[in-house]
């Protein structure tokens, strides 16, 4: 139920603490699982917990993370899938999980999506509606080699209600989301750039939002930012200052 995404310098652990101070301060949306991704040399880690998000932080202690410049976080209401470590995002899609996926929303043809892929041989690990667009976006990415693009050939296949992430290992410095009926905000930072479900998940590093218009697909890295629509026009978004300050 709510959504993180950022890019930023190499600075060690920042991405991930970024990530999930936004996941903290999403926490009044409620949720039940909570997970991050996180983009290092050629591969992407993932850690993801059903329960609090001291569960998360608890499985976050136990492993070795990797420095990352590149995270998305997410809080999970289930509405496909019981509240599982399993069924919680980020999901991975490839051969090689080098892709990950968070969500908020109902893909709503998931089912015919999903027994396409299984009869073409993908395996799912989850019982997510979620999962399809993890396995579809990593084999629109190995056709295009371009994560907009491969974004925009997804989200013109899914039908119900979305706030989609991706990151890709091969496209390191970059977060791609999209946006149906579901909100996705994006912090403009120095060197840095956020997303979130609302502006509280980015509120104490930047005031400059811009939110994203129904059905368009907006791609941050350290230096900017870009919004095309569903049908690849570019769009611009709507620019503001968010007033309020950051809560203690
Ligand atoms: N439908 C997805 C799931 O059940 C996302 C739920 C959400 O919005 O958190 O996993």
């Amino acid at each position: 139920c709510g959504i993180v995404g950022y890019v930023g310098p190499d600075v060690d652990g920042k991405a991930l603490g970024v990530v999930m101070e936004g996941l903290a301060r999403l926490e009044y949306r409620g949720y039940d699982s909570a997970g991050v991704a996180l983009v290092s040399q050629d591969e992407v880690f993932t850690a993801k917990r059903a329960g609090k998000l001291a569960n998360l932080t608890a499985a976050l202690e136990g492993a070795t993370v990797p420095t990352s410049r590149t995270a998305i976080g997410h809080t999970r209401w289930a509405t496909h899938g019981g509240p599982t470590d399993a069924n919680a995002h980020p999901h991975r899609g490839g051969p090689d999980g080098k892709l990950a996926v968070v969500h908020n929303g109902i893909i709503e043809n998931f089912h015919a999506l999903k027994n396409e892929l299984i009869a073409e041989g993908v395996t799912f690990t989850s019982e997510t509606d979620t999962e399809v667009s993890a396995h579809l976006l990593a084999r629109a990415f190995a056709a295009t080699g371009d994560l907009t693009e491969a974004m925009r050939d997804v989200v013109n296949r899914l039908e119900g209600a979305f706030t989609l992430l991706t990151v890709h290992a091969d496209d390191a410095d970059t977060v791609v989301a999209a946006r149906r009926n579901s909100p996705l905000v994006v912090g403009v930072g120095e060197g840095e750039n956020f997303l979130g479900s609302d502006v509280a998940a980015f509120i104490g590093y930047t005031k400059h939002a811009v939110e994203l218009e129904q059905d368009q697909i907006v791609t941050i890295t350290p230096q900017g930012y870009s919004i095309v629509g569903f049908d690849g026009t570019p769009a611009q978004g709507k620019d503001y200052e968010v007033t309020w300050d950051a809560a203690a």
